[in-house]
């Protein structure tokens, strides 16, 4: 095992390193133990990453070709740099390093793919009076805050739209997982010109300030709901535009007609990848009751197969949930789940008694109106649920103030699309779940967001209609 430390890392202001004062210690999930400190952002250096971001904004917004190529520059950069930065994530985040070295794939996509996506400039009106054209314009400084889940890729689908539309940036990661976004902060201010992107750390009284303060035009939030609707108001008294990507509590309903060994794998996984650490991870799921049996017992054989541990063992397929609050509130959604009458069939209980890793988690016998069914457990529980008409399960999918995501399960595609074009959400797969793309908008209805993000759609998000209208003669 390494043990490199990364106790020197900087922020990055003004295409600098921002030491700081102080520091604040960063866990392993996999012990529970400190392994390494990041540095808390003072007021005055978040002031200096604004100026800086505000200054840089002048220059930045006028040679798109130049943002294009910048945005190629940052993917090799990272993929230069990947080893390295998945070994940062695994050790703070917890996923498997093989699932790190994805992340960290991934993210040099999205930016070759967002470098060639197009800034549209389309004509409303051409006759002989006048000609309407409508541009796309910057916003100016972009505050970008993001969660634990996914710190780089999360970063990433906000980093290479912003940049490519003109904006500049100020990005805060979660104080659960500062690392891997610093030191990509700290590569990427060798390819990007000072201030187009500072990179700070603190707690999440800084993300407060962050939404506060008068430089910023435009703020992309990624977390909670409940941090949602502060960001939402604190965005409000200086009417900064938001883009919010928040929590769900994605059902899969499965038709009567599915091969359960086929479904159950696809599933189960669309349940528990990154130990369930996924807003639009499946996190209940409706069966027909003739399936209801056979169900259980398949996605219980998995969960009992998968090898849980250390991210940086070679053979784990799953790490331990990423911070103390979120072990012990999905230990709490279980024992309320326990105590309403469901049947663990699997899991059920943290494992061993060093780190945060909780055992892979089927319960049964469950219905709508207990805790893990009606709230987002975020971790690797699943509850299935089941049900006799299929109008009514949907009903009951859609029951909630989450809207993220969904999935339908049949043989029959027309007719699971048909069911999956009832759902009150932002995505709805057919035959899969969590398959985001680059090239598709993945947001949330109600609760779940505001706005989107990924393919052009995301891009426009990052910028502002300006109507250019001419009199001709
Ligand atoms: P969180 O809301 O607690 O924190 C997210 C970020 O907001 C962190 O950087 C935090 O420091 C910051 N923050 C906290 N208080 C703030 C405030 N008052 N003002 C501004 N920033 C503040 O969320 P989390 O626990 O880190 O992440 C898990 C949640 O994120 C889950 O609900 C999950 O579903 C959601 N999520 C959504 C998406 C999506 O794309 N829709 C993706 C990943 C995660």
């Amino acid at each position: 095992m390494t043990t490199m430390s990364t106790e020197s890392l900087s922020m990055t202001i003004d295409g600098a390193a921002a030491t700081a004062v102080a520091r604040f210690d960063v866990i392993n999930p996999a012990t529970g133990e400190p392994f390494d400190a990041a540095p808390e952002c003072s007021r005055e250096q978040l002031d200096a990453a604004m100026a800086s971001a505000a200054a840089a904004f002048v220059d930045w917004r006028r040679d798109e070709p130049a943002r294009r190529r910048a945005l190629v520059t940052c993917a090799d950069a990272i993929t230069r740099h990947a080893d390295e930065l998945a070994q940062i994530l695994t050790r703070e985040q917890g996923k498997p390093l093989a699932k790190a070295a994805g992340e960290l794939a991934g993210a040099a996509k999205w930016f070759t793919y967002t470098a060639k996506l197009e800034m549209p400039v389309e004509v409303a009106l051409d006759n002989a009076r006048v000609r309407v054209e409508v541009r796309r314009r910057p916003h100016g400084v972009v505050a970008a805050i993001t969660p634990w889940n996914y710190p780089v890729s999360l970063a990433v689908w906000k980093i290479a739209p912003a940049l490519l539309a003109g904006n500049t940036m100020v990005l805060k990661p979660s104080p659960f997982t500062p690392l891997a976004t610093l030191r990509m902060g700290e590569i990427l201010r060798d390819v990007l010109p000072s201030g187009v992107l500072n990179v700070v750390s603190g707690g999440d009284e800084l993300g407060a300030w962050m939404t506060a303060h008068p430089t910023v035009r435009k703020i992309s939030f990624t977390g909670s709901v409940a941090t949602g609707k502060l960001v939402a108001a604190a965005a409000a008294p200086d009417l900064k535009r938001v883009t919010l990507e928040l929590g769900g509590n994605d059902p899969a309903i499965v038709l009567p007609d599915v091969d359960v060994s086929l479904v159950a794998k696809r599933i189960f996984w669309g349940a528990f990848e990154n130990c369930g650490q996924v807003c639009s991870a499946i996190k209940r799921v409706y069966v027909p009751e003739s399936l209801y049996g056979p169900m259980l017992t398949e996605l219980g054989e998995l969960a009992r197969g998968v090898q849980v541990g250390d991210g940086l063992d070679a053979d784990s397929q799953m790490g331990p949930l990423n911070n103390r609050p979120q072990f012990e509130r999905v230990q709490e959604l279980v024992e309320d789940a326990k105590r309403a009458g469901g049947k663990v069939v699997a899991g059920g209980q943290r494992l061993g008694d060093r780190g945060y890793f909780f055992a892979p988690t089927i319960i049964g016998e469950l219905q709508d109106g207990v805790r893990l069914v009606d709230e987002e457990q975020f971790g690797p529980v699943l509850p299935v649920v089941p049900y006799a008409d299929l109008d009514d399960a949907v009903e009951r999918a859609n029951a909630t103030h989450f809207g993220l995501s969904g999935s339908v399960w049949s043989s029959d595609v027309a007719k699971a699309e048909e069911v999956a074009g009832r759902l009150e959400c932002g995505t709805a797969w057919v035959n899969q779940h969590l398959n985001v793309l680059p090239h598709a908008p993945f947001g949330g209805a109600k609760w779940s967001g505001i706005g989107v993000e990924n393919g052009p759609w995301g891009l426009l998000g990052f910028t502002e209609i300006q109507t250019i209208n001419v009199a001709k003669g």
